[in-house]
């Protein structure tokens, strides 16, 4: 399955800053996912106060939308100029912390508390630093990971997750000969053979 035209491409953490430098955000929409109001019972299970991840986050408008909800929601990006942004469009207060366990990455959290964003690789964080999830919300995540990291970014989600979570996932349909990505193209049988 992972025989695809876009097996070796590669795009580097610095040119997702300069895309969000150049404002390069086509991917960034202000509208509420409709596909998230619509499953949105599925990732909630009719439970309040639940954790929810937001993998590779940009300033994804959902996370204030769950949080006033009464959720909690972490994400991480390693966009710091997505993260400002974020609070910024939402006029949120935030702080910011070094976090002691990875060199270089800082937190940014609401005043409030419920939003928490990690600035930094996802591929640094793991369940002793940020905890286990009730949900996860992978919209313009797996399907930006490069073709290569796919396995370790599944791996990773998995052990980011509790027993009873929902994982709700976004991808892209099109034919991967014609444009490079991201987003990249995970046919379904590569999505099954990374999360089981
Ligand atoms: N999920 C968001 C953003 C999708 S674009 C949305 O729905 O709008 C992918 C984002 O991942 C970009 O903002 C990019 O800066 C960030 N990113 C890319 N590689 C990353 C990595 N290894 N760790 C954390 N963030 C990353």
């Amino acid at each position: 399955a992972d025989t695809g035209p876009q097996k070796e491409r590669v795009v580097t953490e610095e040119e997702w800053l300069q895309k969000w430098e150049m404002g390069n955000i086509g991917f960034h929409k202000e509208q509420r996912h409709p596909l998230l109001q619509k499953y949105l019972d599925v990732l909630l299970n009719g439970k309040s106060g639940l954790r929810i991840f937001f993998p590779l986050c940009g300033k994804a408008v959902e996370m204030k939308w769950l949080a006033d909800m009464g959720h909690t929601v972490v994400g991480v990006e390693v966009s710091e100029q997505a993260v400002k942004e974020f609070f910024s469009d939402h006029s949120l207060p935030y702080c910011e912390e070094p976090v002691p366990e990875i060199s270089g990455a800082k937190m940014f959290q609401s005043t409030s508390g419920n939003i928490s964003l990690y600035c930094c690789s996802i591929y640094d964080l793991s369940s002793s630093i940020v905890g286990k999830f009730d949900g996860v919300w992978d919209r313009g995540a797996l399907v930006a990971v490069n073709p290569c990291d796919r396995q370790r970014y599944a791996s990773l989600m998995i052990n980011l997750v509790e027993k009873n979570s929902s994982y709700l996932l976004v991808t892209v349909s099109y034919d991967p000969n014609k444009h490079k990505g991201p987003p990249f193209y995970v046919p379904e049988s590569e999505i099954k053979s990374l999360f089981g």
